[in-house]
């Protein structure tokens, strides 16, 4: 039974930001709740990694199992890549730990007997899922909660629904953990902010964080980045054309610092690079929530069942460095 509170999502105490492996022992048991297969690879991997190491518990969650991640669902039809997907996320998990298993995984609603459809979550009545999350929240009781900020980083809808979902999830709880919120720094966005459509055509994606704000700034060192590279390479349905697009070292630089604000008190910086970047042109690269018509996606290198975070693949490739 969850207990039921009206308070709202209780702040943890603030803690000095996280920019070691070391530190990220601090963090106590991780729970992270994502949309889709890749989301959390992309952007705690390396937290993971630390937080293994440490000895510490890390459980993550996820929503779907990304059958809809295609813009050729001819080739990719949802059980075809619901599959892929599945088996992809656990091979990265496995590279990501040195296949010693000790990276938790469970697929939201399972144990409900539900099964949440990529591409639907904005679209489904929240209790069901809320509920399911409550549930998995008392059960791992963790110190520490990954996820999207209401921006969905990407502003994917489903993002979005996971954040709302997991932000009702802990009021129902007594649990107490931190929420933790992917974001971007400063710099990152400098170099890839105008790579980056935002998917709903929202001005609030991919957020910029002070780094005085910033709860965690972890830029991975060459040992844990190349761990994260082959667990990205690991779900290489959804991540290669953009490791391709980028080539070798700016991918490295792409995905080699993992920054998450605390859920409150948030200030938005400049958003230079994002802000500038150049719309003209740009047909979106997902369709508007609520529809997959629209303007239709390029095609992606190789042919690949690329969505997603993978999605700046199709600008990058277009806008050479
Ligand atoms: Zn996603």
């Amino acid at each position: 039974m969850h207990s039921i509170s009206s308070a709202a999502v209780p702040a943890a105490t603030p803690t000095t930001t996280v920019r070691t492996a070391r530190d990220v022992a601090a963090l106590g048991t991780v729970l992270g709740i994502w949309a889709h297969p890749d989301d959390e690879v992309y952007l705690s991997a390396g937290i993971m990694a630390a937080a293994t190491e440490a000895g510490n518990r890390v459980v993550v969650v996820t929503a779907t199992r990304g059958e809809h991640g295609t813009d050729d669902p001819v080739r990719w039809p949802p059980e075809r890549l619901s599959a892929v997907r599945v088996g992809e996320l656990a091979a990265s998990l496995a590279a990501l730990d040195g296949g010693r298993g000790r990276i938790e995984h469970r697929f939201l609603g399972e144990s409900h007997g539900r099964r949440h459809v990529d591409g639907t979550l904005a679209a489904t009545a929240p209790d069901g899922p809320v509920t399911e999350l409550a549930t998995i929240i008392e059960e791992i009781a963790p110190d520490t909660v990954l996820t999207f900020g209401p921006d969905g980083m990407t502003g994917h809808p489903d993002h979005r629904a996971v954040a709302a979902w997991t932000r009702q999830a802990l009021r129902r709880t007594a649990a107490a953990p931190r929420l933790l919120q992917a974001t971007c720094t400063v710099e990152w966005s400098r170099e890839f902010g105008g790579l980056l459509p935002p998917m709903d055509g929202s001005p609030d994606t991919f957020p910029v964080t002070p780094a005085a704000d910033l709860a965690v700034e972890l830029r991975l060192d060459a040992a844990t980045l190349g761990r994260k590279v082959a667990a990205l390479a690991a779900q290489d349905s959804q991540t290669g054309a953009l490791r391709e697009a980028l080539g070798a070292r700016r991918y490295r630089r792409f995905v080699g610092t993992e920054a998450f604000r605390q859920d409150a008190g948030v200030r938005s910086a400049p958003r230079r690079g994002v802000g500038t970047r150049s719309r003209a042109g740009t047909a979106p690269l997902l369709p508007a929530p609520g529809g997959r018509s629209g303007p239709a996606r390029p095609p992606h290198p190789g042919g690949r069942p690329c969505a997603d975070l993978c999605v700046p693949a199709c600008a990058a490739a277009r806008r050479p460095a």
